[in-house]
């Protein structure tokens, strides 16, 4: 039995592996997640068949009580409520990791560990904890249940130093006399503490980044857990989900042009400010369009590009923009999505909302294979975004999007900007975008203005 059930335990990892590969590109996505959650399947029926499990009953009552829980959570919430649903399941992640360590430990009457196994019991604790709590103030800070400000107090670096260090000392300490059961408790009530401090000097706009490196967390811990119960396969998912985790969260970073230190210690304190543009609040000349004269525009391009941002998410106007792209594609003007890597509030945002209004992925251009061709466009229509078209970020050194890759949308022909009204996005900074002399503002929900413009099409 113990050979096969190491078997099905590694034919899960290989599918685990090659699921994860196959999730790198939209074409593949949806075989990667089918991989995947085989071997999911394989590895719970397997486990299921353990001669450790004593009883059937609290499984099959958790699997019940959690499985509901979970679709009705999936339900309900919204496509921009994600991030924080995805936040709260890293931390349920990690506390699980922590449970089935301390569980491991606290089996024996008198804990007499090999000294590896009593360090990945250290490690899963502390790690998994850490995640647990800080992952419910990201839920918090994103909900607006905590405060979402960059929360700042004096020596904040060197208590969490001083905080890990105290953690450190007792593992070492309960590594050298595993009796002392009082020490991993004082390790898992500290680690708590951590999590909480940890997050909470992260501005509420850049938890999507902090949820990506709580995910790596998770899976580290739960790799942690794998030694513990010398579960293989446990140890590669962890691992894999650590691993990725981390690789997100840089490439996040690296589309803001932020770095990862910038991020954890709070750095941008303007983040997810939104309101008006900062400047006294006076109004800069500015060109508008209505839907009519839009669609004339549009009527006289023969190409288009669309670049969705955060707006066409709030305002869930992607199946308007596929009626508007196959409108358009109808009157045999070529249109093409300029997709930026962090446009929206997670990675794969524009992406996936793109995919569900069925938008064909071969017409998502990434910024590297689109942006030489804005200076050919005649129109580029940008919905609901702001950070990713700002051309400060090529010149204006003092921005705080500086130096951040952005699509040039400013040297096409014609730009077309919709949003409800001129104020900032996420950086929280004005968009010299809007007052070019190439651009029009056009205003309004983008769902709403989106469809009022089609009806205008198709009366032409
Ligand atoms: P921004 O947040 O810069 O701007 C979004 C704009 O959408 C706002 O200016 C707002 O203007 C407009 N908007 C809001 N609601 C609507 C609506 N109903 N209809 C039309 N427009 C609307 O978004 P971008 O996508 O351009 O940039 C993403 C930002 O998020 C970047 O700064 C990025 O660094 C950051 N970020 C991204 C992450 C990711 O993984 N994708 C993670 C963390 C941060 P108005 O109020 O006037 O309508």
């Amino acid at each position: 039995m113990q050979i096969v059930s190491y078997i099905i335990y590694l034919i899960a990892s290989i599918l685990f592996i090659f699921g994860i590969k196959k999730l790198g590109s939209p074409k593949t996505a949806r075989q990667g997640n089918m991989l995947s959650s085989i071997g999911m399947l394989l590895a719970v029926v397997i486990t299921l068949f353990d001669h450790m499990i004593i009883t059937y009953e609290w499984i099959i009552a958790g699997l019940i009580i959690g499985s509901l829980i979970g679709s009705l959570m999936a339900l309900k919430v919204q496509m921009t409520g994600m991030p924080q649903m995805v936040g709260l399941l890293n931390g349920f992640g990690g506390g699980a990791s922590a449970v089935v360590a301390l569980g491991e430990f606290f089996k024996v009457d008198t804990p007499n560990f090999e000294i590896n196994i009593i360090i990945t019991i250290v490690l899963s604790v502390l790690i998994g904890a850490v995640t647990f709590t800080g992952s419910f103030i990201a839920f918090g800070k994103l909900q607006g249940i905590v405060t979402g400000k960059v929360v700042k107090y004096p020596l904040q670096n060197t208590i969490n130093v001083l905080l890990f260090v105290v953690v450190l000392a007792a593992g070492v300490f309960l590594i050298v006399d595993q009796t002392q059961i009082e020490l991993l408790l004082g390790i898992v009530a500290v680690s708590l503490l951590l999590g909480v401090l940890l997050v909470l000097p992260i501005g509420g706009a850049d938890m999507p980044v902090a949820v990506s490196l709580l995910n790596s967390y998770s899976g580290i811990a739960a790799s942690m857990t794998g030694f513990v119960i010398s579960n293989n396969m446990l140890i590669i998912a962890g691992a894999l989900v650590g691993a990725s985790g981390i690789i997100l969260t840089l490439i996040m970073c690296r589309g803001m042009n932020r770095s990862l230190m910038n991020v954890v210690l709070g750095g941008w304190e303007s983040a997810g400010a939104g309101g008006a543009a900062a400047g006294g609040g006076e109004q800069k000349p500015h060109k508008s369009i209505d839907s009519e004269e839009l669609a004339m525009l549009f009527d006289s391009a023969s190409s288009v590009v669309i670049v969705p941002g955060y707006g066409m998410a709030v305002a869930q106007a992607q199946h308007a923009i596929r009626d508007l792209a196959n409108i358009l594609e109808s009157k045999g003007i070529k249109v093409r999505f300029a997709i930026h890597p962090v446009a929206g509030r997670m990675p794969g945002h524009m992406n996936v909302l793109l995919a569900e209004a069925q938008v064909s992925y071969d017409k998502l251009y990434a910024l590297e294979d689109i942006n030489d061709d804005f200076p050919n466009t005649d129109v580029v229509f940008v919905v609901g975004a702001n950070d990713v078209v700002n051309p400060a970020a090529r010149h204006d050194q003092a921005s705080p999007i500086y130096g951040m890759p952005i699509l040039n949308v400013d040297y096409s022909k014609t730009v077309i900007v919709n949003k409800r009204s001129m104020n900032v996005g996420y950086a929280g900074i004005d968009n010299e975008l809007f007052y070019l002399d190439n651009t029009l503002m056009y205003f309004g929900d983008a769902k709403d203005a989106i469809s009022k413009l089609v009806n205008e099409i198709k009366e032409l």
